[in-house]
């Protein structure tokens, strides 16, 4: 069937997706490229090849060392200029006063990154109402002020723009393991989804990332909030070994990121199993 056929190509067909080199072939030279959860793990990685591939880069996180190590490095990968900014993404009032701060310093954002996440294991009923709240608060409501405050300067300057929003192959997968951060994802990729269809008019493109299992802090069971260290070891050993891979490097998905960003791609479900399940969940949603 074709689905089988898109399924397993899917999931083998890794490597021409990313330079061999390391390099990326799109430039950003002169764009204002801004990256929550910078500090880290795919934001880190995705704030230095934006820098260098010549982007000016803003970069922000709730940790401000970690941010102010990914301004500096992103210097030295060849940004002609980088700032760190501290902020939580789920706080109203802090994101409006980053805007406000960016917008009169920096300029108004060429390509707005909304990465910041906070991962979040543990059954429906292991869940609590507070966990609910802080994986909602940060995953999604940390999309929702970016969109709408870094989104809008965008709208309103007319010269089009691109925002990327992080959610996770978690989105389209359901798991046991992880009912609260599923839902915080799958908000986002319809929420990503919705605002492409808005904002298309207006050259704005809006691109929703769908990483599977990417060898981050957030996946090491130590940064885990509520978390049960042996389900989320048991699912990536299980990973592993059905897809024979592990350490899948933030920089694959901060180098897939570039390119959707180039392409104007939709939906981008990046690392080799995060694709064969979307291959999955749209031709056999039952399997
Ligand atoms: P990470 O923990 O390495 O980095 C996350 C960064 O975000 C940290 O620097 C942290 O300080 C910052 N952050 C967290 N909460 C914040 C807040 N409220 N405000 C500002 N900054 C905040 O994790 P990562 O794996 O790089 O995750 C980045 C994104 O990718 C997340 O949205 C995550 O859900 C998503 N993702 C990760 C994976 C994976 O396997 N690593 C898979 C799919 C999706």
């Amino acid at each position: 069937a074709a689905w089988i056929t898109e399924f397993v190509t899917s999931v083998e067909d890794d490597r021409p997706r990313v330079a061999a080199s390391g390099r990326h072939a799109e430039r950003f030279g002169g764009q204002l490229v801004l990256v929550t959860g910078a500090g880290s793990g795919i934001g880190r990685a995705t704030a230095l090849a934006f820098a260098e591939a010549g982007a000016r880069v803003v970069a922000v996180d709730r940790d401000a060392e970690a941010a102010a190590r990914t301004a500096e490095s992103s210097l030295r990968a060849g940004a002609p200029a980088a700032w760190a900014e501290t902020a939580d993404v789920s706080d109203e009032q802090a994101m409006e006063r980053l805007a406000a701060k960016v917008g009169a310093e920096y300029g108004v954002v060429d390509v707005l990154v909304n990465n910041a996440g906070i991962g979040l294991s543990g059954s429906f009923f292991d869940t609590t109402p507070e966990d609910w709240k802080k994986v909602l608060d940060i995953n999604l409501w940390g999309v929702i002020h970016g969109c709408r405050l870094f989104g809008g300067r965008m709208a309103e300057r007319r010269q089009g723009g691109h925002i990327v929003n992080v959610a996770s192959a978690a989105a389209y997968q359901p798991s046991r393991a992880l009912p609260a951060y599923s839902t915080s994802k799958a908000a986002v990729l319809m929420l990503s989804e919705c605002l492409r269809a808005e904002l298309a008019g207006q050259g704005i493109g809006v691109t929703a990332v769908c990483p599977g299992f990417v060898n981050t802090a957030i996946t090491s069971t130590a940064h885990f909030a509520g978390v049960d260290a042996d389900e989320e070891k048991r699912l990536q050993r299980r990973t592993a070994r059905i897809y024979g891979l592990r350490n899948y490097p933030p920089e694959k998905v901060a180098a897939a990121i570039l390119r959707a960003v180039a392409r104007n791609e939709a939906v981008v479900p990046v690392t080799p199993e995060a694709r064969g399940a979307r291959v999955l969940s749209r031709f056999a949603p039952g399997i």
